[in-house]
């Protein structure tokens, strides 16, 4: 079975009730989930390769060490893309795929309508999606970078339900899932509670 995380940070706490609160206008939302998401992306990257790199500071050499696999930071449109500044903030190097899924509001399945990804050999794919729901889009997402080639992948989310968590688990035991939270439920219309209501429409501000 495939890890999931959830941010035990008192900073990640305070960012996330703060996106939370439906008061909280797009102006703020965007900066609170790029803040949010320098934490989430620290912990998906705990784990990366790193090889020895000697250098010499200005009092002797030192033998450090220097990260042995790029980024490939992956946002699924278009909530995703909140999440996509963050992975550039701590790895301005990193390399940028896109993936568009959008949810069939009946049957609640995902529908994939753009890809462009980079060559993804010898780097960890970063699909940052905030909300994992049904697990359906994040799901499908994460089989479309695997069909491209990528083996080292982790999902990164903002908030999860149980019932995505359990899906990406079922689907993809080889995928980390990283979130803020673990959320209590999925209610009728599929939205997460108790959630922040839809992600891209505040980020965007377009309720
Ligand atoms: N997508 C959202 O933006 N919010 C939810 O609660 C579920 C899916």
């Amino acid at each position: 079975m495939s890890s999931f995380t959830v941010l035990d940070h008192p900073l990640a706490g305070d960012l996330l009730t703060r996106l939370r609160d439906k008061d909280t206008g797009p102006a703020d939302y965007r900066s609170l989930t790029r803040r949010l998401g320098r934490l989430l992306v620290i912990e998906a990257t705990r784990d990366l390769p790193t090889r020895p790199r000697e250098v010499d500071t200005p009092l002797e050499p030192f033998r450090g060490t220097e990260l042995a696999t790029g980024l490939v930071a992956i946002p699924v449109l278009r909530a995703g893309l909140g999440l996509l500044d963050a992975v550039v903030d701590l790895y301005p190097d990193a390399v940028v795929g896109y993936l568009g899924m959008e949810r069939d509001e009946d049957t609640h399945e995902p529908r994939d309508y753009y890809a462009k990804l980079p060559p993804l050999q010898g780097r960890r794919a970063l699909v940052v999606d905030p909300m994992l729901a049904t697990g359906g889009s994040g799901s499908a997402a994460v089989r479309y970078v695997k069909e491209a080639g990528g083996r080292d992948i982790a999902f990164v989310c903002v908030v999860a339900a149980p019932e995505g968590v359990a899906r990406m688990q079922a689907e993809h035991p080889d995928v980390p899932v990283i979130a803020a939270a673990l959320d209590r439920q999925l209610n009728e219309h599929a939205y997460i509670v108790p959630g922040l209501g839809d992600f891209g429409d505040r980020l965007y501000g377009t309720l």
